[in-house]
């Protein structure tokens, strides 16, 4: 089956602005979109949908959410209108078993989810399902619950982690340069994912002083905890996007697969 296995990926998604600027991150997306296998549907574990416990949009036609604002207008009216995928949900819960998730009827598809696939596939026309971020839960719980979705791979469903691996707001510079521990940390991630080490990035809080000011607080980057624990031996690795943004946002793209 491996021949047939989806690959997963892993987006820095940054700016909303990117679902309608072109720029390097939503011209690179648009690419990969291209270059993808077509999926049957698409699971997405946006940064921005957390909830007390794993839940899965279960509804036939998710709304677009506008989760921002001080953006154009032409963002806030923006609509995606893929739909959803009950069966899809029902499958992520039968995996997820063990980990108490239930579907959800009201939340759609955040920004984390719609800037990136508005890139990838335009058209709107692959079913979309999101899985919510556990707060309050360690990286182990979050890096155990992505491999129970593994043969989600061999189902001819992408599954995609959107958040950013570096990402702290508050230190944004626009036009400035990018902070030392910013870019210490996306090389040190590079360099577990280059050679499979996945324990030091699972246990995040503990790795260093810069690791702290890049992941100040989580959410941006435990998707990537899903997408590492979806990695097979077979997989080829890739990574678009190697760029620091704002001086303290990393728009890497991690592929495998
Ligand atoms: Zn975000």
């Amino acid at each position: 089956m491996s021949d047939k296995r989806m690959p997963v990926l892993f987006i820095g998604h940054g700016s909303p602005m990117n679902a309608i600027e072109e720029n390097e991150f939503s011209q690179t997306w648009q690419q990969i979109g291209k270059e993808l296998p077509r999926p049957k549907a698409i699971l997405s574990i946006s940064a921005h949908w957390e909830t007390a416990h794993p839940q899965v949009t279960a509804m036939t036609q998710p709304k677009t959410i506008h989760d921002f604002s001080g953006f154009p207008n032409k963002l806030n009216e923006m609509d995606y209108p893929a739909v959803g995928s009950p069966e899809l949900a029902e499958r992520v819960i039968e995996l997820l078993e063990k980990k108490n998730c239930t579907p959800d009827q009201r939340w759609g598809l955040d920004h984390g989810t719609w800037s990136v696939l508005a890139r990838m596939y335009p058209d709107a026309d692959i079913p979309v399902v999101q899985l919510s971020l556990a707060q309050t839960r360690d990286g182990q719980f979050h890096y155990d619950l992505g491999k129970q979705l593994l043969p989600l791979r061999d189902e001819g469903i992408l599954i995609l982690g959107s958040g950013n691996i570096v990402h702290n707001l508050g230190m944004m510079q626009f036009g400035g340069q990018s902070y030392d521990w910013a870019e210490e940390f996306d090389k040190k991630a590079k360099e577990c994912i280059d050679s499979s080490q996945h324990t030091p990035l699972i246990q995040f809080q503990h790795l260093s002083k810069a690791a702290s000011l890049a992941i100040n607080s989580a959410e941006h980057y435990l998707p990537l905890l899903y997408i590492l624990a979806l990695q097979t031996p077979q997989d080829e690795l890739r990574y678009y996007c190697e760029k620091l943004f704002y001086g303290s946002l990393s728009m890497r793209c991690v592929q495998f697969g």
